[in-house]
């Protein structure tokens, strides 16, 4: 029997999932929802239909998991408790500081509805987080440090784009190889901003803009460049969509620790990511999640979970026995 999948929002990540669940043959695509009038929506898989956001809730009993690909600054604090009174909902809620108070309302919401609602599933928050955890278990007292890169950042290339003068821009975040070296030799040192990663702006201006006065409220603009060694290019529209239309991202956690009676021995452990399509992972962590999400709820089990609370074992297609005889 195939889990039937639901998507709330056909964004990159709404997108994203439907790719997914073609390569997970246990998965089914059953709707997909939107805000936006559901004709204008085209969907890459033939047969299944694409409906308005206010009929979601009558079609709660066709659909086992509703993965939620909206954004996280406004719709998903909205959306997620209000879909996981009636689905197990996956989302990849990314704003940290609002992790807790976005918990609480998941959780609220899918007791009530006796379902299961997983936040903050992706890269970061999501198997960075995974990673983090399990290496500060193992090397208690030790140092771990995250680096993001290279990759495009949508909140800064936004924020250019917002800059009087500017036509397009994309932004791309680099780690400093130097900091990187430093970090997985097991030296640990306190490292600025400025020191673990770089900012490089590819920028499409106006015509007769002032490439100067772009140039410098780019780099003096406060939280996102000034605290940064950043290069702007600026470059022709045509350049823009050839060489930079691509969604990459990836990045690094590392974490060093000492063992032995005095400390003698030293450990790395090391995770790293290197994507071609940040919003293409991400679906396929959702969509390994909305497994774990559904035999959880079928076990009787309800509320909001993040990573940190489940178990591998639920997020493969295969069963126990596979496991322990081939990854084990
Ligand atoms: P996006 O493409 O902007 O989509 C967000 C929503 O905008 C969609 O669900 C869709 O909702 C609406 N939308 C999309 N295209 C539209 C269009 N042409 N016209 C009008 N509305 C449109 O954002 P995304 O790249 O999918 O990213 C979604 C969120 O994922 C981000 O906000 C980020 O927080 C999160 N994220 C998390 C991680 C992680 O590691 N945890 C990684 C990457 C991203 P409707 O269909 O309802 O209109």
């Amino acid at each position: 029997m195939t889990m039937k999948i639901g998507i709330a929002g056909y964004g990159n990540l709404g997108k994203g999932v439907e790719c997914a669940i073609r390569h997970n043959p246990d998965l089914e695509l059953s709707a997909v929802f939107t805000r936006r009038e559901p004709a204008s929506v085209t969907l890459l898989t033939p047969g299944v239909k694409v409906y308005s956001m206010n009929e979601a809730v009558s079609k709660k009993d066709s659909i086992d998991v509703m993965i939620l690909c909206g954004g996280s600054a406004v719709d998903l604090p909205e959306q997620t408790p209000l879909l996981a009174r009636y689905f197990n909902v996956v989302d990849s809620f990314d704003t940290h500081a609002r992790i807790p108070r976005h918990y609480e309302a998941v959780d609220e919401a899918a007791k009530k509805g006796n379902k299961v609602g997983i936040i903050s599933v992706g890269w970061d928050p999501g198997m960075f987080s995974l990673n983090r955890l399990y290496a500060d278990a193992v090397l208690p007292g030790g140092h771990d440090d995250t680096f993001w890169g290279r990759g495009v950042s949508q909140g800064h290339s936004d924020a250019i784009r917002r800059i009087q003068g500017v036509k397009d821009a994309r932004q791309y975040t680099i780690p400093v190889e130097a900091a990187l070296e430093a970090v997985r030799s097991g030296k640990y040192t306190e490292l600025s901003a400025r020191e673990k990663h770089t900012r490089e702006c590819f920028v499409v201006a106006e015509e007769n803009a002032d490439l100067n006065r772009i140039r410098e409220e780019i780099v003096s603009m406060p939280y996102y460049f000034a605290d940064y060694n950043t290069t702007v290019h600026f470059i022709s529209e045509e350049e823009l969509n050839r060489d930079h239309k691509g969604i990459p991202h990836g990045g690094f956690v590392i974490r060093s620790g000492k063992t032995g009676w005095e400390d003698e021995h030293s450990h790395v452990i090391e995770y790293s990511l290197k994507l071609d399509s940040n919003p293409e992972f991400t679906a396929s962590v959702l969509t390994a999640y909305a497994r774990a999400a559904y035999r959880l709820n079928q076990e009787g089990q309800s509320g909001c979970k993040t990573v940190f609370d489940i178990a591998p074992a639920y997020l493969s297609a295969l069963s126990g026995d596979q496991l322990r005889g081939h990854l084990l």
